[in-house]
């Protein structure tokens, strides 16, 4: 996916300052942070969002992500997964919204 904004940061054609980083993800500051914290955790293989990806992948990816926002919100974090039209999703590559810094509100916008 040579056009894919995700696909080239894992592919370390665009710099970002890793937080995490693995053989199969890597996270990332959110160049327009809605919250003090706001991480991204991509799998680094182009997947559109979370109906394209595996159980196993999916599974894989969920507990790292938690694993990170434990480690860097131990006061509490959201993981958001935006997909669709109506979910929000604006880059058609699977990430996690890691969120946390701040009480977060209910319902979401
Ligand atoms: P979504 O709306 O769920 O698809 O989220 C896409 C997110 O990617 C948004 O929060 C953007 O701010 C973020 N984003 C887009 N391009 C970059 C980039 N080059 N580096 C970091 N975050 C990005």
């Amino acid at each position: 996916m040579s056009e894919c904004i995700f696909c080239k940061i894992a592919a370390h054609q665009i710099p970002v300052k890793a937080v995490y980083e693995d053989e199969h993800s890597i996270a990332f500051a959110d160049v327009n942070p809605q919250s003090p914290t706001h991480l991204l955790l991509i799998p680094k293989q182009h997947i559109a969002n979370v109906n394209a990806g595996s159980a196993e992948m999916l599974g894989h990816l969920l507990k790292k992500a938690a694993n990170l926002a434990e480690r860097e919100l131990p006061d509490g974090f959201r993981l958001v997964i935006n997909t669709g039209g109506d979910g929000g999703q604006t880059v058609h590559h699977l990430h996690l919204h890691i969120l946390g810094g701040r009480p977060m509100t209910w319902p979401p916008g």
